[in-house]
């Protein structure tokens, strides 16, 4: 009896850790798969994807400019012909007033006689310009210098008398020297028909040339003309516009303004007129 017992002992004791060796396998085997089970889910969870956006830095806000309005310059209008032209705006003026009559070689005035004729020292001219001349011959006259007028106005019969006079002394027809620049005009494109001109010298020319530029009068006329509203009316550099050979000696009265915008940008009359109608008045049209 005793013996059984023994044996069930044993046999209880062989099961009782039978049991708790299976315990401990299944329980192992467990975490086992729960383990395999997370490497398998490792596995196909996808890498993360890293996504590198190129973030083009944005470029430092410019302070927004005040929108600058666009010149609005009318290029048929005199600034914008002066702007094409490289000058500044000219004098806002009405150039179909009486200052700014054209008479030229394209340009007859036919028969014109000014309104009203006044003289001055022993010279014609339009009643008009007779203050602004005396006063630019007292200005020479107050620097010491000799001041002398004449060819003043010329009606339309004394222009055709005196151009056919000085054409027979040159030995030609048209009026023009060898160069094809006035010397005299036919009539009706005198300038001297205005009433508007007088040629003025230091000392009395039977024959009025070039080398009247190298007096001192004319020095000196020259750069204060305009103060009285006097221009040079045939410039040097501008025989081929005017059509008439440089003559350092007669001085046309336009008026303060347009004389000053005139001889300070070096125009001719007919340049100064393109600006405000479009039209090339010149010799070279
Ligand atoms: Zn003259």
């Amino acid at each position: 009896m005793r013996k059984l017992l023994e044996v069930l002992r044993t046999v209880f004791g062989v099961l009782l850790i039978a049991v708790i060796a299976l315990y401990a396998f299944q329980k192992a085997q467990d975490s086992w798969k729960s383990s395999d089970f997370d490497n398998a889910e490792m596995a196909v969870k996808p890498d993360p994807v890293i996504v590198t956006v190129l973030v083009t830095p944005e470029p430092a806000a410019e302070p927004t400019p005040e929108p600058t309005p666009e010149p609005t310059v009318d290029p048929e209008s005199p600034a914008g012909r002066a702007l094409a032209l490289g000058l500044p705006t000219p004098p806002d003026i009405d150039v179909t007033s009486w200052e700014f009559m054209l008479a030229n070689g394209t340009n007859s005035i036919d028969e014109y006689v000014p309104a009203e004729l006044a003289t001055l020292e022993e010279q014609t001219f339009d009643s008009r310009i007779i203050e602004a001349l005396s006063a630019l011959a007292q200005d020479s006259r107050n620097q010491g210098l000799s001041v002398y007028l004449s060819s003043g106005y010329r009606s339309y019969a004394d222009q055709a008398a005196n151009f056919d006079r000085v054409c027979a002394n040159n030995g030609v027809t048209d009026g023009k020297n060898y160069k094809g620049f006035y010397i005299t005009m036919p009539a009706g494109c005198s300038e001297h028909q205005t009433g508007l001109c007088c040629d003025i010298t230091d000392v009395y020319y039977p024959i009025k040339d070039e080398s009247i530029a190298d007096t001192d009068l004319y020095k000196y006329m020259s750069t204060v003309c305009e103060r009285y509203g006097f221009i040079v009316r045939f410039p040097k550099d501008k025989e081929e516009v005017t059509g008439v050979m440089f003559e350092p000696f007669h001085y046309r009265y336009v008026g303060v303004e347009a004389a000053t915008y005139i001889m300070e940008n070096g125009l001719c009359l007919e340049e100064f007129l393109y600006l405000y109608t479009g039209i090339n008045y010149g010799a070279n049209a």
